[in-house]
């Protein structure tokens, strides 16, 4: 393992084999952007744009929604930004898009669901994204959250495409996606894996509960081969495969994410500099071994411990 020469923050995230694994900056907000870039961010790989609209009480008209794009935009001109379209729902409510009293929020009307009810709301959305994204110049991509299967997906990529986003994705969050991977993975440009709440609904665990916030990890086995598939049919379907939620800023789980086919990752931008170290001490085969033992694992624990053994050993 090559940690002792750490690479630089401007040297792009490689495996040892000198395979590019594009490592890109998770945003809530335009102020993070630059100090993203100095942290080495290639990019941006999940901007979550919710949060910039938890105090409206109306919906954001396009010109508003398009000058705060655009500052989150403007460092990274000529680079990939990934924006994730409004996740409203569970614990991050927006009363523009209206909310009754849910027994399970996290199961409830939430992501596209909510949007597909406020189609109106959503196209405002896509346009701004992408007036933002000529204004800039980045090169854009738009996902939508909490997609579960081909219809939702379809009605997504139809609505982006027709008003003007070329690159247009899903995060596999819910499982029934990771599932039907193989389904999906053609009808996208591409594809993020949102293992926040992919773990959370595997382990039909509450995120947001404290009690049970022991099965929220990411190295259960059965959230990694769930990953596997949305890796498989990602390169079957040859389109770039991201990981976005809190595992891709695990360096350890980063490695085995990639071995199961992740191509890119997306992360808190101060985790960026020791995945990237990390990243640079495997090959690809290596990353494709600690991934199978990982995903034969019994549990989380179990998964990080012979991981960690391995790469003590080697
Ligand atoms: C995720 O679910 O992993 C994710 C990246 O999205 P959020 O944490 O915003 O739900
Ligand atoms: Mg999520």
């Amino acid at each position: 393992r090559a940690s002792a020469d750490a690479p630089c923050a401007s040297t792009p995230g490689a495996l040892a084999d000198g395979t590019h694994i594009p490592l890109l900056a998770n945003l809530g907000d335009a102020t993070d952007a630059s100090s993203a870039l100095a942290l080495g961010a290639e990019g941006v790989g999940l901007l979550r744009t919710e949060f910039l609209y938890l105090d409206h009480q109306a919906a954001p008209s396009v010109a508003e929604q398009t000058a705060r794009y655009a500052d989150a935009f403007r460092p990274f001109t000529g680079r990939r930004v990934i924006v994730r379209v409004l996740d409203a729902g569970a614990d991050k409510q927006l009363a523009f898009l209206g909310h009754e009293h849910e027994q399970n929020p996290a199961l409830g009307r939430r992501g596209l669901r909510a949007l597909r009810e406020h189609e109106g709301v959503l196209g405002d959305q896509l346009r701004a994204l992408v007036a933002a994204r000529d204004l800039t110049g980045v090169e854009l991509g738009v996902m939508a959250p909490m997609v579960a299967d081909a219809d939702e997906t379809e009605y997504f990529v139809a609505l982006a495409r027709s008003l003007g986003v070329s690159s247009v994705g899903i995060t596999a969050e819910v499982p029934s996606s990771a599932v039907l991977a193989d389904q999906l993975a053609p009808l996208v440009d591409f594809i993020s894996i949102g293992t926040n709440d992919l773990t959370q609904y595997t382990l039909a665990a509450d995120r947001m509960l404290g009690s049970v916030a022991a099965f929220q990890d990411p190295w259960h086995p059965a959230v990694l081969r769930l990953a596997r598939l949305v890796g498989q049919a990602g390169a079957t379907a040859g389109i770039p495969v991201g990981v976005c939620g809190e595992a891709a800023g695990d360096p350890l789980l980063a490695v085995v994410l990639v071995g199961l086919g992740a191509t890119e990752l997306s992360m808190s931008p101060a985790l960026l500099a020791d995945v990237r170290a990390e990243l640079a001490g495997h090959t690809l085969a290596q990353a494709r071994e600690l991934a199978a033992l990982a995903v034969a694992a019994r549990s989380a624990a179990d998964a990080r411990a012979e991981v960690s053994r391995r790469i003590a050993r080697s």
